[in-house]
């Protein structure tokens, strides 16, 4: 699977949010071969096609794919020359696929801010700053050993050596490896993988606001400018009133609280959409009686990629697979409808899953 570690300043509202997203998520009993760690909590993808793919085939299961995400508190000013539990929450990042950092944009004097104001430029640079020393620090480590190696001639360790003093003088400049990512060619873009930086990993910024403050807020606006400048992504949340949703059972209670809110679901679930279009991942679907099932695959996955997912031996083993697009599934009432008209495909190993099709494998054992 795939996850999101959450982090940010002291008092943001980090806690609030994961708090709320492991109300709302699923429990661990139902993922009996997963670990699941205290601060993680593992949340459903809102996905309205799997209940109307349930209706039609009438599965005795429904399980929908998942997120996880991560609470990676304390990270705080001066983490990355920390020895210690500084240390600690800068490897926890480096276990994760993405990061959401949550920035503070209400006012609240009840709530001290670490730093005496809010001012979400400042705490964006001061994590950002933590996470670029502690590249640095990783960089100058792996470019004395490349240097070294490069001395023989050695055709990859000197490519390494170029990109890792590229890297390098980005950092110092102030910027973050993600920042690079477009300027590089194919290769590097590979070889960068290898480095297992911080900076590098795609991030969305969760802006917390008051519950009035999601419009007419300068400090949601400087948030916004600042992801622009970065092609990042911005989900305005209100943290506190997501953790009195999330206290709710779904029903009618539910409901009624967020008709008065004015919205249709949590918005815990943007929170989660965005994570998973930050890791450009999608959905597709197996329809059976047992179970109509989400599983999640990168954009641009093929066939026997998708099949890994539900298990390796399927890759390996790999055939064929039936496949039918969602809407026809839809349209055409399930699998015998689809065939009959003729919107059943059997595809090959080259096949590029789309997002949302209904797939069957056929497979060697
Ligand atoms: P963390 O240190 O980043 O994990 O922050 P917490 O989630 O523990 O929140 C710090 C304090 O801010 C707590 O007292 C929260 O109740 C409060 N808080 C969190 N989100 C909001 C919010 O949206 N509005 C207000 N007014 N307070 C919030």
């Amino acid at each position: 699977g795939f996850n999101c570690g959450i982090v940010g300043l002291p008092n943001v509202g980090k806690s609030t949010l994961f708090n709320a997203l492991t109300k709302a998520g699923i429990g661990a009993e139902n993922f009996p071969f997963c670990t699941i760690e205290p601060n993680s909590g593992v949340v459903a993808m809102p996905d309205m096609r799997l209940n109307i793919l349930a209706e039609i085939v009438k599965p005795e299961r429904v399980l929908p794919t998942t997120m996880e995400f991560v609470d990676i508190a304390g990270l705080v000013k001066g983490a990355s020359k920390g020895e210690g539990l500084g240390n600690q929450f800068l490897a926890n990042i480096r276990e994760t696929d993405a990061i959401a950092h949550v920035v503070r944009c209400f006012e609240d004097d009840n709530i001290v801010h670490v730093a005496n104001s809010v001012d979400p430029k400042r705490d964006i640079e001061i994590i950002d700053l933590e996470l670029i020393f502690s590249d640095l620090d990783s960089i100058e480590k792996q470019l004395q050993r490349a240097q070294k190696q490069a001395k023989s001639g050695d055709k990859e360790a000197i490519a390494s050596k170029d990109l890792l003093e590229k890297l390098q003088q980005h950092l110092t400049d102030g910027k973050p490896a993600r920042s690079l990512l477009k300027d590089l060619t194919s290769d590097e873009k590979i070889k960068i993988k290898s480095f297992h930086l911080l900076t590098v990993k795609p991030v969305m910024y969760i802006a917390n606001v008051a519950e009035d403050g999601f419009e007419n807020n300068p400090h949601l606006d400087i948030v916004q400018a600042i992801a622009k400048e970065e092609g990042a992504v911005v989900v305005p949340i209100c943290n506190k009133i997501e953790a009195e949703i999330a206290e709710l059972d779904d029903g009618e209670e539910k409901d009624m609280f967020l008709a008065e809110l004015g919205i249709e679901e949590p918005g815990l679930n943007r929170v989660i959409r965005a994570g998973y279009q930050l890791l450009n991942l999608q959905t597709y679907f197996t329809a059976g009686v047992k179970e109509v099932r989400a599983w999640t695959v990168k954009i641009g996955a093929t066939a026997p990629q998708a099949a890994a997912v539900i298990h390796t031996d399927f890759e390996k083993g790999f055939i064929r697979a039936e496949v039918v697009a969602y809407d026809d599934f839809v349209q055409y009432k399930g699998e015998a409808g689809a065939k009959e008209a003729g919107k059943w495909r059997l595809e090959g190993k080259d096949y590029i899953v789309k997002d949302g099709d209904v797939m069957h494998f056929r497979f060697n054992v």
